[in-house]
């Protein structure tokens, strides 16, 4: 029986493991969630609700979207109770997302539940356009940071891109979640080729002028309304290109936890980008990720169909040990790579807004 991640396997060494070499040969009953490449899982996306109120033109269709009905949705003392015993597990960093999360009723008090279990880093992935009411009572039930998603700093093409929103009131949105203290504030953009491929620069100027990080995420395969073009992504080198160009980057060393942006600071100044190139520089060899699903199951990767629910375990009383195994059995049965780039891919059937970006 393995009990404990290998010795000599570090978010380092993991960078530079071949993804295909198994470390690991018996799945642990104790210890950190490993995976059979050595991979330690500690970071818990949790989808709150597959609903939205925008319809990005690369997440979700104008028109059509079928949700969730309400009860197939975990309840807040469901997701409670498995972040428990997630966190028993090793799991020490929760960020809330959906859909948009801010569309579920009573957030406060799932941060406030989570903050209670003892989670410290507690993060959300907003569209921003209900933030601004709800920051300062998140930031007091014990939300630390905050990811507000916005792809065009020019109006008529944000309302385009987002659809249902304005930039105004998502800019509103950033201030009011600095004023809050929710920090480092990061700017989530996805670049579409032919549509906003051309304000790289200005993005750059606003992480500049502003202190906020920006990140640019490749478009992947997640559309729901399957799309997904791999002419319309535009390569985080490419953005790198761009941005050094004019002005000159330095690499911010990656600090001990796995992260899937590549970041860069000015040299001449304030402000930080990051690059998130999920399709063209895969980091799949640190993925410290796992994903639960708004209607209940485990997601051990964004791209594979492969899921475990625990609702039933969760509504059946379902013993902790159970849970517990369900993690570990997820986690363990995760892929060495997304596979996007080889021969034969498939998106997978749940789009981005149904697993939780
Ligand atoms: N609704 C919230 C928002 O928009 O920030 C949270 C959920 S959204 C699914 C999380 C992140 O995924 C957002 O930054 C969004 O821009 C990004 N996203 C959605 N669909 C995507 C796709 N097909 N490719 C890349 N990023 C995508
Ligand atoms: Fe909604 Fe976020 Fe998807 Fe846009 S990216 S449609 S805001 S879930």
């Amino acid at each position: 029986m393995t009990t404990s991640v290998p010795v000599g396997i570090t978010p380092k060494s993991l960078r530079a493991m071949e993804p295909d070499k198994l470390v690991v040969q018996t799945m642990p009953t104790s210890g950190p969630l490993v995976d059979r490449y050595g991979r330690v899982h500690n970071d818990l996306r949790i989808s709150v609700t597959d609903r939205c109120n925008l319809r990005c033109v690369y997440c979700m269709p104008e028109e059509g979207m079928t949700f969730m009905e309400r009860d197939e949705l975990l309840r807040f003392d469901e997701i409670l109770r498995f972040a428990a015993v997630a966190k028993g597990l090793g799991v020490d960093a929760v960020r809330l997302t959906g859909g948009e999360p801010l569309v579920r009723k009573g957030l406060v008090s799932l941060v406030q539940g989570l903050s209670d279990l003892g989670f410290e880093d507690i993060s959300l992935t907003t569209n921003g356009t209900e933030l601004a009411r709800h920051a300062g009572k998140l930031a007091a039930a014990g939300l630390r940071r905050v990811n507000i998603s916005c792809d065009s700093l020019i109006p008529g093409r944000f309302a385009a891109i987002r659809r249902r929103a304005t930039l105004d009131v998502v800019l509103n949105a950033m201030d009011a979640a600095e004023q809050a203290g929710l920090l480092p504030l990061k700017i989530n953009v996805v670049l579409l080729r032919g549509q906003n491929d051309d304000e790289i620069l200005s993005f750059a100027q606003f992480a500049r002028e502003t202190g906020r990080t920006v990140r640019f995420i490749e478009f992947m395969p997640l559309d729901a309304q399957g799309d997904w073009d791999r002419a319309q992504l535009v390569p985080g080198r490419e953005v790198h290109d761009v941005i050094s160009a004019r002005w000159e980057l330095e690499p911010i060393e990656r600090s001990a936890s796995p992260a899937p942006a590549e970041r860069f600071r000015f040299v001449d100044g304030a402000g930080e980008i990051g690059l998130i190139s999920s399709v063209t520089e895969p980091f799949c060899g640190t993925c410290n990720r796992l994903r639960l699903t708004s209607d209940g199951a485990i997601r051990n990767c964004l791209f594979s169909d492969s899921e475990t629910t625990v609702r039933d375990l969760l509504r059946s009383g379902g013993s902790d040990d159970a849970i517990a195994h369900s993690l570990r059995s997820a986690v363990w049965g995760k892929f060495p790579g997304h596979g996007i780039n080889e021969p034969g891919f498939l998106s997978p059937q749940r789009s981005m807004s149904m697993i939780g970006g």
